[in-house]
Order: C-alpha cells, then structure tokens, then sequence
C-alpha cells in the first residue's frame, strides 16, 4: 500500500533542506508564523499536489482544487526531538524493506478544526491564540496526545495521533468553525511508522503500539472504509505542510471588491431624485 508514497517521498523531504534557509525568518517571528508559502511552480508543490489528489478516494466527493501550499516550519529545538526518534526506531528496524527512509518515515494527512482564517490568503500567516483553533495550536507546538480525542471522542486504534494516506478520509476531519470561508486547509505530516501493526478491526483500548512495533495502520476491509494510521509518541510526527483547497474556483479579490463596490453603488444611489 505504500509503494506509491515510497515513489515520490524522497523528493518531498529535498524540501526541508531550503528550510534552513529560513532560519532568519524564524527568529524573533517564530512565536507568530510557522507558515511559509511555496511557488507554485515549485518541484515539490506539484509533488504535493499529486499526492493529495491520488489520495482522494471517496468517489461521493468531487476532487477539490489545490488554491495554495505552505511549509511548516518549525525550530531546531522541536525538530530535534523529531530526529531522535527516527534514529531510534530506526535502529529497531531489522528489514530493509521497512525503511526506505530512516525510520520508515512517510507523508499523511491530518484535519482538524480551524477557528480562524489562516492561509485564506498568502499573507494570512499569522497564528491565532483561540483554545478552538486546533489547528494553530498544532501549527505551535505540533502533536499532543494528551488532547487526543478533544475532536472526535471514538478512537478505533486507541490514544494516539492519528493520520491517513487518504486525503479525502483527513478532509472529513476538517472543518471551519465560526468562520464563512469557502478554503479548507489539511496538514501534511512527517510521520515515522517504524515497523506498523496492520490491523483491519477496532482496537479502542491501545495507548501504545503492540510490542514489536511502532505504529498502528488500519486497512480497509473489516471495520474501516479507509486507511488510518496512528502513533503513540508525540515525537513520532511533525507537521510539514498546510494544502489550501477548495470546491470553488480561487476568488479575484480585486474582482470581488470590484463587484462589491457596484453593488454597494447601485444600492447606496436613489432610484429617484
Ligand atoms: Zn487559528
């Protein structure tokens, strides 16, 4: 199941090297933004779009249009932990088949409540403090298990974080809360599976992965329609994108103001004088 995402994540992660180009833009700013917008013409962004388009899959919903794609980025001292985590599980893992990254590391969607509006717009970065955004709270300080559960009580593979390979399962996750906008927007995550448990029945009662491995992914067949995947450790996933998607064509702002200002016009002019 995972041949096609082993294809194409090795040129996902060249990303990350240009993130250390942005170590000024993370210095006094990183307590604000995480978020930096990628060109569109950008090997990776088209890499990225593919994959969330091959990983639509319920045929009842129409394929969105990708509008945007940021980077998360993240300071050294939480990616630190990330790293000694993958080099750890990594030193577990026997079979080469396993790990065509360190750590058998790979790219999933997570969605999840969005309370403000950020990434509506390219400049729209700023992180939001309201305890009903979880999104921006994810975007601060990434995963927190302890908050597992805050969205969605029922937990088929037990307490952990979870995520998917299949965008179209993340995005029933996503929703905007308080907020009219027509952009939806699903995290893109670094995730170290290890050596995975494949399960295709419920397992609630997990707080860790069963011994000898190092994450649980579920299969469609028995209790799921769609592939989920869940860790156990907090280090075991990073965020490292924000996809901004949507049903709708992309929305001109100056031929929206300029819309809004004939109406606005006609219905301030009197009819008759
Ligand atoms: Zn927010």
């Amino acid at each position: 199941m995972f041949d096609e995402l082993f294809d194409e994540v090795d040129e996902f992660f060249n990303a990350f090297d240009e993130l250390k180009a942005n170590r000024a833009f993370m210095g006094s700013s990183n307590k604000r933004t995480r978020l930096v917008a990628m060109k569109e013409g950008d090997h990776t962004y088209a890499h990225l779009e593919r994959y969330f388009h091959t990983g639509w899959k319920h045929p009842n919903k129409p394929k969105p249009e990708v509008h945007r794609i940021f980077k998360v980025v993240f300071p050294e001292q939480s990616l630190q932990p990330f790293r000694e985590y993958r080099t750890l599980i990594d030193s577990q893992l026997t079979s080469t088949t396993l790990k065509p990254l360190p750590g058998n590391e790979s790219l999933m969607f997570h969605g999840t409540n969005r309370r403000c509006q950020i990434g509506d717009e390219k400049g729209n970065i700023m992180l939001c403090s309201l305890p009903e955004c979880f999104l921006c709270s994810v975007l601060r300080g990434s995963y927190d298990i302890a908050k597992c559960g805050s969205k969605n009580r029922f937990k088929r593979f037990g307490t952990g974080i979870y995520t998917s390979s299949c965008s179209s399962k993340a995005d029933d996750y996503v929703s905007n809360i308080a907020s009219n906008s027509h952009y939806r927007v699903m995290l893109v995550n670094r995730v170290i599976l290890g050596n995975p448990c494949i399960r295709k029945t419920n397992a609630i009662h997990l707080t860790e992965p069963p011994p000898g491995y190092h994450s649980v992914v579920g299969l469609p067949g028995a209790d799921l329609n769609y592939e989920e995947t869940v860790v156990y450790d907090n280090d075991a996933i990073r965020p490292a994108f924000l996809i901004v998607y949507s049903h709708e064509p992309e929305v001109k702002p100056e031929i929206h103001s300029k819309a809004m200002a004939f109406w606005t016009t006609l219905f301030s002019t009197p009819l008759a004088t």
